[in-house]
């Protein structure tokens, strides 16, 4: 460090933010909890035949032009709820779901009206050839869709026969059935087994979704419900926010993306992708209660995987239908992967509906709701393409950072093995490997969109062999290190930078925590506490820092412990990347350039030195046009700015220093150094 000899009359204080709670917040972290999703899709038993229904015709003809429709309907229970509450479910959160799949998508095969079938006694029925009746045996029963009792005017008349299958009769009229639309989704708000159930041993379920029936024609879901569990519902912006996203989730399980509706996919020519028996549906598989899928759905790939104990086997199911193949390759830029991997983990629900966690990372249809900025990609897009059923408008899919060009060692090796050639390539990896504590040390989450921390934990028991991925870890025993694993288990315990929020910041509002999104305003921190120049809005991304920074006036150095990266402005102009700091830009000329930084900045208790350093990303990472970057070298050393000649002034005051510093700080629990 470069100050004068008189560094002696200073006051050095190394700032343990910890002990600073009166100076900054606290600073543990927290990260809100990313919720695992359990699909609760409908039993085989619980499935009416698919219905026949017209196809769109005549003066009112709808074709697959037209946007998706989806009529909701309300059951009694969103009634009950708070007029609060019952708003926010019918005037935000459920229309903005079905508005923003309807402007997506495109059925196939309008109809002219839907009407459902009725259920059957036992669900047990019969068909005759050339009939696309369906008659109960015995009895029709009441017609749920999830725990919506469906109206009688929805439904299909109650046909009947004896239970030999003889004096078959109609024993009902058909409803009205409801007109112009291609999806009918009844929305309830009830505190079912389903929100009482503890899913992956923690949080509980905030919302789910299932179709109900399907037509007869191509097997499209045309019904479905979604259940709000009430407990659920918070007014807080936030969880409004994170509800409305929930919902467009879970819509997408009732549309398409379910182990119970892969079976029926069908190819561009509208053909069945999955060998259909006697009774023209695909065979059961008992174990798993659905319609078992062909291998030209998904197919089932083993892994070579390395981990603590040596190379393994890992068993994956990879969805390879014609468009995901297409969009995956791309995405990885892998052109020999055979398929998009789908998550193997959290049991019935989880696997198999969701891509897999540990390289879609946030992708919304990963395994986990409630994901830091969840994207809908044009795999998910492929994968509602590759149904038979829709026509997606890709142009309205959303970009995923993750993975993206990473290759095929991403996308088919274990994150041990992709961490350890990242230390001799000296190529990035978004995996992390230290310890998540007190949040001294930083990072920038893999899209630089965020500070962030590793979110490496150590759990209280051994995680399976297959998911161990360190030999060692810093600040871990040996003994416990079979049990580290990412805090986020459906990433097949890998662990990777995660954004969080300052925990007991402010003003003591838990919803106004200080986050750590770069783009966000009002994460900025106070001008007191901006000790690295940060500055936060939509130009602003995450970069690295080369070292902890300090801030000099004329009678003091402070020191900060907590460093590693920060959010900064940056411009990409005349062929290089720029980073701005306060205002004064440096260009970067190659990567990992360490950028020196000794900028003054005012704030409440005076003009303050700020030194530390920002590092250089490639160039490439950042702007198009990198046509400059390497060609010489600034060291920016001519930006460099002082005190002036204050030290002089305050050397007269050198028995007053104590006083002063007292009167700054407080006498609140700090370390002197
Ligand atoms: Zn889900």
């Amino acid at each position: 460090m470069q100050v004068s000899k008189r560094t002696s009359s200073y006051l050095v204080l190394i700032l343990n933010i910890i002990n600073l709670s009166w100076s900054l917040p606290a600073a543990s972290q927290h990260r809100p909890q990313e919720k695992v999703c359990r699909h609760y899709f409908p039993l085989e038993s619980d499935l009416p035949h698919p219905v026949m229904l017209e196809e769109s015709s005549g003066r009112h003809k709808r074709a697959a032009e037209d946007p998706m429709r989806i009529k909701v309907f309300y059951h009694s229970s969103i009634g009950d709820l708070s007029r609060e509450k019952r708003n926010i479910i019918k005037r935000r959160v459920v229309p903005d779901a079905v508005e923003y799949w309807e402007d997506i998508l495109k059925v196939v095969n309008p109809v002219e009206k839907i009407r459902l079938n009725r259920k059957c006694e036992d669900n047990q029925y019969f068909l005759s050839p050339g009939d696309t009746t369906q008659y109960c045996k015995n009895r029709c029963v009441e017609t749920l869709c999830g725990e919506f009792k469906v109206p009688r005017d929805h439904l299909e008349g109650c046909h009947t026969c004896d239970n030999t299958g003889r004096n078959c009769k109609q024993e009902e009229e058909a409803g009205e059935g409801v007109s112009g639309v291609d999806f009918v989704l009844y929305v309830s708000a009830l505190t079912t087994p389903q929100c009482l159930e503890a899913v992956g041993g923690e949080a509980e379920t905030v919302a789910y979704a299932a179709h109900c029936q399907q037509e007869g024609k191509l097997d499209r879901p045309v019904a479905g419900h979604t259940n709000i569990c009430p407990e659920a519902i918070s007014t807080a912006e936030r969880d409004i926010r994170s509800l409305g996203s929930t919902l467009k989730h879970e819509l997408l399980h009732a549309f398409g993306f379910s182990s119970s509706l892969f079976a029926f996919f069908r190819d561009k020519n509208g053909r069945p992708m999955t060998e259909r028996g006697d009774d023209g549906k695909p065979p059961i598989n008992s174990q798993l209660q659905v319609r078992q899928w062909s291998d030209r759905i998904i197919k089932t790939v083993p892994r070579r995987w390395n981990v603590r104990k040596g190379t393994l086997e890992k068993t994956t199911h990879v969805m390879v239908t014609p468009r995901v193949v297409e969009e995956v390759r791309r995405h990885f830029n892998c052109p020999t992967l055979e398929g998009a991997e789908l998550e193997d983990q959290g049991g019935d629900g989880t696997a198999f509906t969701h891509w897999e966690k540990r390289i879609f990372q946030n992708e919304a249809m990963t395994g986990t709701v409630h994901t830091q900025k969840p994207v809908y990609t044009r795999l998910t897009l492929a994968l509602l393409e590759d149904s038979g059923w829709y026509i997606p408008d890709y142009s309205k899919a959303q970009e995923l950072s993750w993975g993206r060009g990473a290759g095929c060692d991403f996308a088919t090796k274990s994150c041990k093995e992709l961490m350890e050639q990242a230390v001799i390539s000296e190529r990035p990896t978004p995996f992390c490997n230290s310890r998540m504590q007190n949040a001294e040390k930083t990072f920038c989450t893999e899209d630089r969109e965020s500070v962030g921390s590793c979110n490496l934990v150590v759990f209280g028991q051994d995680i399976p062999d297959i998911y161990q991925n360190f030999d060692a870890v810093d600040g871990v025993d040996r003994r416990d290190i079979g049990k580290v694993g990412s805090s986020v288990t459906l990433a097949d315990f890998c662990p990777y930078v995660q954004e969080f929020s300052w925990r007991g910041g402010g003003a003591g509002d838990e919803d106004e925590q200080r986050g750590t999104r770069c783009e966000n305003i009002d994460n900025a921190p106070d001008g007191d506490n901006n000790y690295a120049i940060e500055s936060f809005g939509r130009q602003s991304k995450c970069f690295k820092q080369g070292g902890s920074w300090e801030q000099k006036s004329c009678t003091m150095i402070k020191q900060w412990t907590r460093f590693g990266s920060g959010c900064y402005n940056y411009q990409c102009q005349g062929g290089l990347l720029n980073i701005i700091v306060r205002d004064v830009t440096y260009s970067c000329h190659h990567r990992n350039q360490k950028i020196p930084i000794e900028l003054v900045q005012g704030s409440s208790s005076g003009d303050w030195l700020h030194t530390g350093s920002v590092i250089c990303p490639a160039c490439s990472d950042m702007c198009s046009d990198c046509s400059r970057e390497g060609r010489l070298l600034d060291d920016h050393y001519d930006k460099r700015e002082n005190l002036g000649d204050c030290l002089l002034q305050a050397e007269d005051e050198d028995d007053n220093l104590l006083i002063g510093f007292l009167k700054e700080f407080g006498a609140g629990g700090f370390s002197l150094g």
